[in-house]
């Protein structure tokens, strides 16, 4: 019998959530295969691709610190991947083609959609100016929001960000995306529908987002995704407050189903029970 081999790569690698989520789907799909973790260092990377494309595997999930590098070796990408400049999905075929894709905007706008269902979608303030900020900015015009505000520490990151996105998609959008400090952050709050921390900041081993959520609307939204730990305090807070909110877990699963439907043509299915093993994980 044919066993799927897929496999994702990355280091540090260890506290990876994937290998559960996938391996947990091919056993419930019925469909015979492994995901396994592969520490890969930068310098590897090269040389393991090679070898997973020789040895049939049907593609790879990547992580810290091969997002970017990777794209010097695909020979297939699509406009987000563009955009965002990082892939996390690599399918191999046949004939030794790498394709790349970034299932992070499709995880952020499902979990996005969970979230806030049909509500309004208007301004959108996103925090942060690396990969994941690029890749959230996508799904929230996809979304229909109107004016995004990206704050990010270095504001010349942010406005990298505006700059390649009207290059790579469209100059006449009819979306307003002004670029601030995040130091500016607080008193802009009162005006947005939605927050998105897209830095590491709450993170295991970072420092909290040091921000004060007072201003922002009771009816408006709070999205971190940061996933470990499951509450950080920017979530706390918007408990506190009242503001419906997610963490990232949610967008870490749609991305991984987003993936495995790329190697194998099935869409596993997103459940309570898999969730609860996955929050077992990180607590
Ligand atoms: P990245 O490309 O390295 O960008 C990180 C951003 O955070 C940069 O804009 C950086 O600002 C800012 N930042 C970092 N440290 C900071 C600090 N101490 N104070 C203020 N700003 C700071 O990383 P990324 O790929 O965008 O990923 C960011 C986070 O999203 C990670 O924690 C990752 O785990 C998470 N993520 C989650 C999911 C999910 O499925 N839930 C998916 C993708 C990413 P500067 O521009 O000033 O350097």
């Amino acid at each position: 019998m044919k066993i799927n081999k897929i496999a994702i790569l990355g280091d540090p690698i260890k506290h990876t959530l994937s290998p559960k989520m996938h391996n947990y789907w091919l056993k419930e799909l019925g469909i015979s295969g492994r995901y396994e973790a592969i520490k890969t260092p930068i310098k590897n990377f090269e040389k393991t691709i090679k070898k997973l494309c020789n040895k049939d595997y049907k593609g790879v999930n990547l992580t810290i610190p091969l997002k970017e590098e990777a794209l010097k070796y695909l020979n297939k990408k699509d406009k987000v991947v563009n955009f965002v400049g990082a892939t996390n999905v690599l399918i191999f075929s046949k004939q030794n083609i790498i394709e790349g894709k970034n299932t992070d905007v499709y995880g952020f706008k499902k979990s996005l959609i969970k979230l806030i269902k049909n509500k309004k979608r208007k301004t959108a303030i996103i925090i942060g100016g690396g990969g994941a900020a690029r890749a959230v900015l996508c799904a929230l015009i996809e979304m229909g929001y109107k004016k995004i505000n990206i704050f990010n520490r270095t504001k010349k990151n942010a406005e990298k960000i505006k700059k390649d996105f009207i290059r790579n998609f469209s100059s006449n959008l009819k979306i307003k995306i002004v670029c601030e400090n995040l130091k500016n952050l607080e008193e802009n709050l009162e005006k947005s529908d939605l927050l998105v921390n897209t830095t590491p900041l709450g993170m295991k081993n970072f420092p909290a987002l040091d921000i004060n959520i007072e201003k922002l609307k009771t009816d408006s939204f709070v999205f971190d995704l940061v996933y470990n730990p499951l509450e950080t305090k920017l979530i706390k807070n918007s408990k506190e407050r009242g503001i419906k909110n997610t963490n990232g877990l949610d967008m870490l699963m749609y991305q991984a189903q987003r993936s495995f439907y790329y190697w194998l043509n099935k869409k596993p299915k997103i459940t309570n029970k898999l969730k609860k093993i996955l929050e077992k994980e990180i607590k």
